[in-house]
This record gives structure tokens, C-alpha cells and sequence, in this order.
């Protein structure tokens, strides 16, 4: 009679708590926002983090430190943030399962746009090692998120991109992008989408103020948004004698 093969090394459950020194799903969710903020070229401290995951900073620290025992992150005598070659591989991994979830909920299943960054996040963590192949082999030629943000290793980097708040008037733009850090905010998203403010597509700068905002014109309606909200929109600005030539 064929052996059947023990119950306890065969539990997905039980595979899943093996190697618990691992990092954990919070620290996934930290090394995923450490990752960006040094893309960024700021320096990036505990504060930074706590504001994105909108968590007390003492919570933050204590994660940390822990972190930092793991050897994923390193930090310097002022606090500053760095990422180790583990961290930065696993930053790196944790954000390509993420993007590619995300274009697998947009493009495959019809979530809309201002809600896969949510779901997302929820399925990521249950995402088997197969699963994860099956459907990059699927999005094979994607290089960015719904959100237009690089996936990481597809070759892709949004170089040249300028923000909107920070564009000229008279000129043209196009989106390339909307920070990650935003899509965090759901309703946020909500109102981009419902505005076709979507990465691919091109407005009319007709008016640019620090103060009062920037003015986009897209079939002959105008719709400004404050400089808060341009701050998180990047895209390429190109003068309109190059765009008519
Ligand atoms: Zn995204």
C-alpha cells in the first residue's frame, strides 16, 4: 500500500510558519516603503516611514530596529535609512509581486483602476511561489504598474520625468505616473480616474500658479488642481511647437 506522506511537512499552513527568522509580512510592507523613499533621493528617516503607513513613530522604530538585527537595513548616526543588498533584493521582489498582482486585477479581472493598489496589497502576501510565475509569465511585456510605476528588473525607469506642480504654462503634458505613496489614498485614485487623470494621457497646460494650483485642458474643459494634488502626478512636459511639428 502506497505511503501516505506525513501530514505535518505537507500543511500549507505549517510550510507557511517554516522559517520564521524570515521577514515578516510587516516588514515586506516596510522594506516596500524604504525602497521607494531612497529611490527618491531623500533622506529617509523613521519619521518618513511612520507618515506613510500613518503609524505612531515609536511603533516604527521598534520595527525597525528589528530590521536592522535581520540585516536588512543599516542606519547611520543621524538616523538616516539604507537599504543592505538582502533588504534591497527583497524590497525589490516584494514590489514586482505587487505591481504584477496589480496589473494581473486591472487588465485580467476588470478591477477598476482606483481600487487593484487595494486588493493588491491584500493578496500579495498569500501569493505562492507558482502563482507568482504563472502570472508573470502572463504579463510578460509589462513594465509598470496600472499606476505607471516601474516594475523593478523589467528594464524600465521613469527618467526625465518631471511633476506636475512644477510644470510651465503653455506647454503640454502627459502622465507617466502617480507617486506611489498615493496609492495608498482610494478616494484620492477615485477622483483621478473619474477625471482621466491615468497614466497615457495629455492635457494642455494653460495656466501653472505655485499657489493656486495648475489648470489642465483636455477637449476644451479646463479642471485645476491644487498644487498638493499636482505633486503627485509626474509625467513629460514638451512645448507645443515640438509636439506640432
Ligand atoms: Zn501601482
Amino acid at each position: 500500500m502506497a505511503e501516505i506522506p506525513a501530514i505535518k511537512s505537507s500543511h500549507p499552513r505549517q510550510r507557511r510558519r517554516a522559517g520564521s527568522d524570515g521577514p515578516t509580512h510587516k516588514e515586506r510592507d516596510y522594506l516596500e516603503i524604504i525602497y521607494y523613499l531612497v529611490q527618491r533621493g531623500e533622506p529617509v528617516i523613521a519619521a518618513h516611514v511612520a507618515r506613510w503607513l500613518s503609524l505612531q513613530p515609536p511603533t516604527v522604530s521598534h520595527a525597525l530596529q528589528e530590521m536592522e538585527r535581520k540585516a536588512y537595513i543599516r542606519r547611520d548616526e543621524r538616523g538616516e535609512i539604507s537599504l543592505t543588498r538582502a533588504g534591497s533584493d527583497l524590497a525589490e521582489r516584494v514590489i514586482r509581486r505587487h505591481c504584477i498582482l496589480e496589473r494581473f486585477l486591472a487588465d485580467s479581472i476588470g478591477i477598476p483602476w482606483h481600487l487593484v493598489h487595494e486588493e493588491a496589497v491584500q493578496l500579495e502576501h498569500a501569493l505562492s511561489p507558482l502563482l507568482e510565475e504563472r502570472i508573470t509569465a502572463m504579463l510578460r511585456k509589462a513594465t509598470t504598474c496600472p499606476h505607471g510605476n516601474p516594475i523593478p528588473g523589467s528594464g524600465f525607469t521613469a527618467v526625465g520625468s518631471v511633476r506636475l506642480d512644477r510644470v510651465v504654462a503653455g506647454t503640454m503634458f502627459t502622465i507617466q505616473r502617480i507617486e506611489e505613496e498615493a496609492e495608498e489614498r482610494t478616494d484620492l485614485l477615485r477622483y483621478l480616474e473619474a477625471h482621466r487623470l491615468l497614466p497615457g494621457n495629455q492635457f494642455f497646460i494653460p495656466d501653472a500658479s505655485a499657489d493656486y494650483g495648475i489648470t489642465l485642458r483636455s477637449c476644451n474643459r479646463d479642471m485645476t488642481l491644487s498644487p498638493e494634488v499636482a505633486a503627485i502626478i509626474w509625467g513629460e512636459s514638451s512645448p507645443i511647437s515640438a509636439l506640432n511639428s
